[in-house]
Order: C-alpha cells, then structure tokens, then sequence
C-alpha cells in the first residue's frame, strides 16, 4: 500500500466513457483509492447547457439513459453504484466531490474546445477546494502531440499521418491497444450512496421530466451489451467491409460509431479486433477508419478554430447561397425531397433512424454545399443535431472534406455528380426504394434520375415525387465559378475543369 495518501476515496466522472471495462480513467481512480485502502464513486452529469438545444425528440437522450441503466447495474454488480445528476456540471461536479470529501476527481480527455474550457473551469474549483483533477486519455488511440513528423510537425495531410501512426502502433508491441485492467480493482467501489436523491433518475418519467420524448429511441440496441451485440455482428463480416462499405443498401459498415461516441465500447478492443484479421483487405480497410477517427481528433486538437471556421482560411471568402430561395432549397435538401433519389433517401434514413450511411453522408454534403451552394457550416450543424453519433471533431472533418476547405479535402473542382453516384453506389435502386417509396414502380434505369420516365419517350412516373430542384450541370459550374475567389485556385479556367 502507498502510505502517502491513506484512504484515498476517488470519484470518477463519466462522460463519452460509459463502460466499466477497459476504461483508462475509471481505472486510474480504481487503482489509487485501491492502493490507498480507499473508495471509488461514480457520476454522470446531465448537463442542461446542452440539453436545453436538443429537439424533444432526441434519440441519443434515449441512448445515453438506458446505457447509464446498465452501466448501474454493472457497477451494483461491482458493489458499486452510479449517481446520476441533472444541472451545470462546473457547478455539480465540485460540490459533489466537497460533499463526498474524494481527494481526487478522474475524467477522460474530452478534446472539444467548449468541453476544454469546462474542465478547466472544474479543475480550478477542485484545487480552490484542495482537490485535484486527473485526465488520462481514453477516447482514441493516439492523440494530441502524439503523432509528429519527424521534425515534430503536426499532420494534416492523412496518408503520411496513417503512416506514423502504424508505425508507432507496431513499435509498441501492443502497448498503446492493451485493456486497461480495471476488473483487478473493482473491489474499491464505494456502495455508499452520496447525500443526493439517487434514484429518482432511473424512473420511467425520469426523460420526460426532462424534457424529452422517451419513445424516441435508436435502433441500435444501447449499453455495452449492445456494442458487443453490434461488434459480433460485425466480425464476421469485417474481411468483406472492403468490398461492401460503398453500398449502403448492403449491411457492409460496422454501425459502431455511435458506441464509440459514448464510449459503450473501447478503440483500444476494436483496433484489436482488426490487428487479428489484419491479413484481410477488408480488417484493413476498417483500421484505416478507425485512424480517420484518430486523425480528426488531432486535427481538432491542434486547430480548434477549425470547428468554426473553414481550416484553409481562403475558403472563407466564399460567398454562399443566402435568402429565400436559398432558404426553400436548404428545407428541401433536409427534409430529402430535392428531386434527386439518392440523396433524398439519404436525408430521409437520417431523419428516420438517426444514422447515414458514410457514402451517403459525403454524397449529401457535396449536395448541399456544391450543388446548392450552401455554407458547409448550415449542413454540419443539421448532421450535429440529427446524428445518432454525432461527433464534433469527425463531423467536422467530413463537412470540410466535402466543401473542400478542410485539411487533405478533396479538391474543389471535384463535384459529385447525383446521379453517376446513385447508378454506382444503388445500381438496382434498392436503397432508395426502401427510403423513398414513391419511386418503387420506377426501372432500375430511371429510378436515379426519375425525371426522365417523364419524358413522353419513357412514359410518366404518375408519382408526387418532386422535380429536381437545381439543374446539376449548372450548379457545377455555378460552383466552379464560386469558389474562384479562392486565392490559389483563382486563376483556373473553368472551361478546362473535367468533370469526375
Ligand atoms: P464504419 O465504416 O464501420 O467505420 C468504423 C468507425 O470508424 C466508425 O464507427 C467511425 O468511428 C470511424 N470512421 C469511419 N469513417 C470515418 C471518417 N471519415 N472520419 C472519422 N471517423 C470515421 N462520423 C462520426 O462518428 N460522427 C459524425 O458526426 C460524422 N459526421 C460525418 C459527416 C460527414 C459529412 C461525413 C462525410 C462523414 C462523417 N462521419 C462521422 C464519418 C463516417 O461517415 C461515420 O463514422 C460512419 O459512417 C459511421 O458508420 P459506421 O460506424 O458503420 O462506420
């Protein structure tokens, strides 16, 4: 035992961590008060600075109380038990430890900048009151300054990135992706419960009092058990995920982003779980994902201005769509009725599930931005307020990827075309038929673009689905000619530009 902190009590604080095992600051607080001869408790914060801009109907909301009910009954198994609080954490978090007299509070990084200034704002109430703040990383593999080049430069471009980050992922013989082995100190758990009314959260009318629709939930089972219920569905379809992935009418992807989000199961198991099928294209593919995931994390961590603010700065000069014309095409593009079958089934498995396939998150967001002309910024927060696994830094990423302002983005001239997408990605339509019924009598042929059944040649599609509502070929070089202000891209003649 370390005799220099007799009876360390410890109180972890859960947030995009929620599972017992292989969690890095859970452990670090389970081993101090166990070394220690003291006790670990557990909280989670409903934090109502963020609630309060959540629709009513909010699966996450959903997703995140029934994962705390089991993380609860996982940690009573434990001889633990977790407190559940609804208020300002910079406020809660401080007065429960000063209430529980823990020496020491234990988080995870959370790296976005608004979650920054909140622990830093805890930790400075914690030292007032002679308490410390322990942060460990937890969320992604490597991050911060962990990956440099060589002359200790950050990465913005991927590929080089993706190579440092193997490279130091195989030097450290399993290091960095080893469990942290926290079932060895378990026995620290306090199963005192705290001086708060501790219960009344795992009430039925608990969301409701809330303010949310309880109903509302995700399709995907919550709760560590239902990442491993989606992980083992997922692992033996892994070798193919090279084949499969761009398809979204296959079962191809994983469907584990939202678990990682709220840390229902660890990056650490995951990569894992490709290193031992690394010999398949497929598991390797996926890890390249799962670097992605990493790489945007660093990305947001070394340029926090970037989540509000285009990361090559030029590409702020845009001058975007705005008004009411721009406002009636931004309704369409959301609510999935732009007359393009593709993107509108898109929208609509959104809207209906709370997930979107990763083909058809880059289609729709090269939509909203190249074909309507409407500021990256608009789309990302609709994503940010509709995705199940919305994700600050990965959303980011992909809306700056796709309007071509962010680091390693696709290049701006490259401008999806709607319908060479859906033929490709949905040749026999059944990903848009299974979104936007309407179009379920069309051909293979004309459900990609079912103006066309129209023309006296083909026939009528007799259906209530609307016109296109832009010309793609216009739009195209509408675009082009758009983001000419761009500094080092101004003095390209558009009439060369091949279409991709
Ligand atoms: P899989 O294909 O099984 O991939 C495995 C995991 O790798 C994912 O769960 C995710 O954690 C990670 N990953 C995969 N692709 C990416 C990527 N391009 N960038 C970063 N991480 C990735 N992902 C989010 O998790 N949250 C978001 O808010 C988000 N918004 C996006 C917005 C746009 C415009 C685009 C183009 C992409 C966005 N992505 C986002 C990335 C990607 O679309 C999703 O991670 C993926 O579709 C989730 O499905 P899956 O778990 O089945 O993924």
């Amino acid at each position: 035992m370390n005799n220099e902190h007799i009876n360390m009590n410890t109180l972890f604080w859960f947030r995009r961590d929620l599972r017992v095992l292989d969690n890095a600051g859970l452990y670090h607080a389970l081993k101090q008060a166990y070394i220690s001869g003291g006790t670990t408790q557990c909280v989670f914060v409903f934090d109502t600075g963020i609630l309060q801009h959540l629709p009513k109907k909010d699966r996450r909301v959903r997703f995140i109380w029934d994962s705390l009910l089991e993380l609860d009954a996982i940690l009573r198994g434990y001889g633990g038990t977790l407190t559940v609080l609804v208020g300002n954490p910079i406020e809660l978090i401080p007065s429960l430890a000063k209430t529980l007299k823990v020496q020491a509070v234990y988080i995870n990084h959370d790296d976005e900048p608004q979650s920054l200034i909140r622990d830093a704002a805890v930790a400075n109430i914690l030292i007032a009151q002679q308490q410390q703040l322990y942060s460990y990383k937890d969320h992604v593999v490597f991050e911060r300054n962990e990956i440099m080049s060589q002359q200790n430069k950050r990465y913005s471009v991927f590929t080089p990135y993706k190579n440092a980050w193997i490279k130091k992922l195989s030097t450290g013989n399993s290091f960095y992706t080893q469990a942290y082995p926290v079932d060895r100190y378990t026995v620290a758990f306090s199963r005192s419960t705290p001086t708060v009314d501790n219960l009344l959260w795992q009430s039925k009318k608990f969301l409701n009092q809330l303010g949310f629709d309880e109903h509302y939930k995700m399709l995907t089972p919550a709760g560590v058990s239902g990442a491993n219920f989606v992980l083992n569905d997922f692992i033996n379809r892994m070798e193919n995920y090279a084949n499969t992935r761009n398809f979204p009418a296959i079962k191809g992807p994983s469907y584990l982003s939202v678990h990682l989000r709220f840390g229902t199961i660890s990056v650490r198991q995951l990569v894992n779980e490709a290193l031992q099928r690394i010999q398949t294209e497929g598991a390797m593919v996926w890890l390249n994902e799962l670097i992605w995931r990493d790489f945007y994390h660093q990305i947001m961590h070394h340029h926090p201005q970037a989540m509000t603010q285009s990361f090559k700065p030029d590409y702020d000069r845009i001058v975007w769509a705005t008004g009411d014309k721009a406002e009636q095409l931004f309704l369409a593009w959301s609510e999935g009725k732009t007359g393009y079958p593709l993107v509108d089934a898109a929208q609509r498995q959104l809207n209906q599930t709370g997930y979107m396939h990763n083909r058809l998150r880059m289609v729709s967001a090269c939509f909203l931005v190249k074909d309507l002309g409407i500021d990256w910024r608009r789309g990302e927060a609709y994503f940010a307020q509709h995705l199940n696994d919305f994700d600050l830094a990965a959303n980011n990423g992909g809306w700056q990827w796709a309007s071509s302002s962010g680091c390693d983005a696709q290049p701006y001239f490259r401008i999806f075309n709607p319908i060479t997408q859906s033929e490709k990605f949905d040749e026999k339509g059944i990903f848009i038929r299974r979104y936007v019924p309407e179009l379920a009598s069309l051909n293979n042929k004309h459900i990609h673009a079912p103006w066309l059944a129209n023309n006296p040649l083909f026939g009528k599609t007799n259906t209530n689905y609307p016109a296109p509502i832009i010309d793609h070929a216009q739009a195209r070089l509408d675009t082009l000619t758009r983001y000419a202000v761009v500094k080092k891209i101004g003095n390209v003649k558009i009439s060369l530009i091949k279409e991709i």
